[in-house]
């Protein structure tokens, strides 16, 4: 693979070179939080959004975040690599402890560390698996917590499906690592923010970019039930950009190719997401 140029402690190197400690929190509590910031034609997207992102969840576990830090890391990281496309991965994490303990000392050096990939933003489709929600009550924190994330998606990877949609109590809530939205009876729809879900920054985008279009956006809590009755249905994150799904593994649909609502949708989006 090409070397991947990150940064860790300050220090910027290849990311084969970088050495974690077995004992930092991130290894050993998840005790960490992360933002994925992708730039297209060198420019970095929602980058405001997402350090204020960082922020809110830095607040939420009680770390004490260096923003400027931050900032200026992933600056430097998108400016150091030669390609054009890609994201920065970018995670805080409290800090390396003497010895494992759940109660942490609030001294500890907060660990940052961070790498560019090139990506290309392709569009993507998705086939998904519909299942129930199983994570803990904080999900609206981007933290690297991610595990039952990880097993719903292989369990979902192990029936052909590439991303899974989430109920919880009957109401739908998102995908593994994407936000959702869908058309029904001709309305743009999308589950409400509340702790069970992650605000994305390409959600809130795509709603900005619709309404400035003059496509309302019904924000609500939603059964999972009314999948099944949406003409179209889609993804959002700062990889995927708008990514459509065409098939659900578990349940009967009724997503059409040709949607002309859908299409204004993506138009509105690309250009603005990407500038062009
Ligand atoms: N929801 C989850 C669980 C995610 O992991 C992600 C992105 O990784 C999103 C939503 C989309 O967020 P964003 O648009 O900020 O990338």
């Amino acid at each position: 693979m090409d070397q991947i140029n990150a940064v860790y402690q300050g220090n910027f190197d290849s990311l084969d070179n970088i050495q974690v400690s077995p004992l930092s929190r991130a290894y050993t509590f998840s005790d960490s939080i992360y933002e994925v910031i992708p730039f297209f034609r060198g420019v970095a997207i929602g980058y405001n959004e997402h350090l204020a992102r960082l922020q809110r969840s830095a607040n939420a576990i009680d770390i004490d975040v260096d923003q400027s830090l931050v900032s200026k890391e992933v600056s430097q990281l998108i400016e150091s690599c030669d390609y054009e496309n890609g994201y920065v991965y970018y995670q805080v994490s409290r800090g390396v402890d003497q010895i494992r303990n759940h109660i942490y000392n609030n001294n500890i050096e907060i660990e940052y560390f961070g790498y560019v990939k090139n990506h290309g933003f392709e569009d993507q489709k998705f086939k998904v698996l519909v299942c129930d929600d199983i994570r803990w009550g904080r999900c609206d924190i981007k933290s690297t917590s991610l595990l039952a994330n990880t097993m719903m998606m292989n369990q979902a990877h192990q029936k052909g499906c590439n991303e899974i949609i989430m109920h919880k109590f009957g109401y739908i809530t998102e995908a593994g690592a994407s936000n959702i939205f869908f058309i029904y009876k001709d309305k743009v729809c999308t589950p409400k923010l509340n702790n069970n879900i992650l605000p994305g920054i390409t959600r809130s985008m795509s709603i900005d970019i619709f309404k400035k279009n003059g496509i309302g956006v019904i924000e609500d809590d939603f059964s999972i039930d009314i999948l099944s009755q949406a003409s179209k249905i889609w993804l959002t994150s700062s990889t995927k950009g708008m990514a459509e799904i065409y098939d659900i593994d578990n349940l009967k649909h009724c997503i059409s190719n040709e949607n002309a609502l859908f299409k204004k949708c993506k138009l509105a989006f690309n250009k603005s997401f990407f500038n062009l």
